[in-house]
């Protein structure tokens, strides 16, 4: 029996630097599986210039997935490369897939500088160039002592970098383009050229890198087995490379290799023109509807619901779209920071598990809660919700987007799915009832809150009719009496 698809980010910020990460998560896989949990984003798995306290986005070597004594110790943040081997094999032997996060656009603690001549561009807008070339002294040599040659030979040195931000001999942080280079046309267009992110930033049109990336990917799929990736900082990498990059590892492996790219960005627009360019071969996070949860959670009810979906990418391109809530980055303390806050997390998890578009996945720091930021967990009604969309939330789907504070929506069920289906309802502001239809087939029945916010239950009529009811600024899951979710 075929059951709705479902991601879970399985790593927040503010984890212990205990290299304990790949172990927790081995004995989490029966679990993981039960709530119906198919696909997993795993951090960076390679060391970063902060060793052991490298989230993972600082990658200095990118075949050092905890198995060198580079940067302070062998682990990384979250374990050694045998148990990251070891977890991903059980994983995917109780039917969970996994996606590598893959960070190609920058590199970050050299262990070499070097001498180089670069112009100093106007970070605010890149396409300025504010001093003639200068010599500067860069970060940019790696020659990875602690791995030597093994898996690859490959040094990196300045010519393979486009930039940097920090030149050694002054002590001065600026963007530096390095004379002869320029930054890719075909990137984000925020800050005139947004090809410069952070680090030694890589030149992908050096076809020694290319080459070696290439390679790289090849080595990590044969390493690891992972069924496909997460791609950090695209917008920030000229739009050509991952199509092809992708493109030679499906047809070398013969695999679909799912893959899911960040392109931070509010703009449905934008980051749809991002999916055209690169011609469908990677679905994006939905940042449009990640910010429309956000401004409805802080409205004070102000928010028009209606138009929660307005200028996503689950409204645009519903099978391109990765809906989320939150994540590693709009986290409290983060760099993109806009975490909604808890009572409106179980209408927008409502908003992402139940509906019919958009491949949903959730985030640790809500399931297990954050407790460097004192966030509590959500694990219960994420619990319920979970199996809610991996038991009944098939079939049709209707609308009744109606009402500026309270909205509603059902499904209607299917055959493959004994007693499927469901109505919806939730309200920003103060509660409320939506009279739904929930199919024929669904007719003459009793529907109960499986949220347990209301203790009330629902009689559907003989048209499949029934009047739904929410409380004040919550959300209730009505589905069939009897049928369990916990
Ligand atoms: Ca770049």
């Amino acid at each position: 029996m075929s059951s709705n698809d479902t991601m879970m980010q399985y790593f927040e910020w503010y984890l212990p630097s205990d290299s304990t990460l790949w172990n927790k998560l081995t004995k989490d896989v029966k679990h993981l599986e039960n709530i119906g949990i198919t696909h997993l984003w795993l951090p960076p798995a390679y060391k970063g210039a902060s060793g052991k306290d490298d989230v993972g986005y600082g990658v200095y070597d990118l075949y050092d997935l905890g198995e060198f004594d580079q940067k302070g110790s062998i682990p990384t943040k979250y374990g050694t490369k045998e148990e990251y081997v070891d977890a991903i094999k059980i994983l995917k032997e109780n039917n969970i897939k996994v996606l590598a996060d893959i960070v190609l656009n920058h590199k970050m603690g050299a262990d070499e500088t070097e001498d180089v001549l670069a112009i100093q561009d106007d970070a605010s807008n890149r396409n300025v160039s504010l001093t003639s070339a200068k010599p500067i002294r860069v970060w940019t040599k790696y020659n990875f002592p602690g791995r030597g040659d093994k898996y690859s030979s490959f040094k990196w040195n300045w010519t393979h970098f486009h930039g940097v931000d920090w030149d050694e001999n002054t002590g001065t942080a600026a963007v530096y383009k390095f004379y002869g280079k320029h930054w890719d046309e075909e990137v984000d267009k925020e800050n005139g050229n947004y090809d410069y992110l952070m680090g030694a930033d890589i030149d992908l049109n050096n076809m020694d890198v290319v080459r070696e990336l290439k390679a790289w990917g090849k080595w990590y799929l044969n390493e690891t087995g992972v069924d496909g990736f997460r791609l950090d900082a695209v917008k920030h990498i000229r739009s050509d490379f991952f199509p092809e990059w992708l493109g030679e590892l499906r047809e070398d492996f013969g695999k679909q290799l799912f893959t899911v790219g960040e392109y931070w960005s509010s703009s449905v627009d934008v980051i749809n023109n991002y999916i055209e360019k690169t011609e469908g071969c990677m679905s994006l996070f939905d940042v449009p509807l990640h910010y429309n949860f956000y401004r409805a959670s802080i409205s004070n009810g102000e928010f028009n619901m209606s138009e929660i979906f307005r200028g996503t990418l689950v409204e645009k391109n519903p099978f391109k779209a990765v809906t989320f809530v939150d994540n590693h980055d709009t986290e409290p303390g983060q760099a993109l920071e806009s975490w909604i806050p808890d009572w409106f997390k179980p209408l927008a998890y409502s908003l992402i598990l139940l509906r019919k578009d958009g491949f949903p996945c959730i985030f640790y720091g809500d399931y297990y809660g954050i407790p460097a930021k004192n966030v509590i967990s959500k694990q219960n009604i994420l619990d319920i919700l979970l199996k809610v969309r991996k038991y009944f939330a098939y079939g049709e789907q209707y609308d009744y987007f109606n009402n500026r504070n309270i909205i509603g929506f059902t499904r209607t069920g299917d055959y493959e799915h004994s007693n499927s289906g469901l109505a919806v309802v939730m309200s920003n502001k103060l509660g409320g009832s939506i009279q739904m239809n929930v199919g024929k087939n669904l007719a003459n029945s009793v529907f109960y809150d499986c949220t347990g916010n209301l203790s009330e239950t629902v009689y559907v009529d003989n048209d499949g009719n029934g009047i739904f009811y929410c409380k004040d600024g919550s959300v209730s899951v009505w589905i069939k009496q009897g049928q369990r979710v916990n």
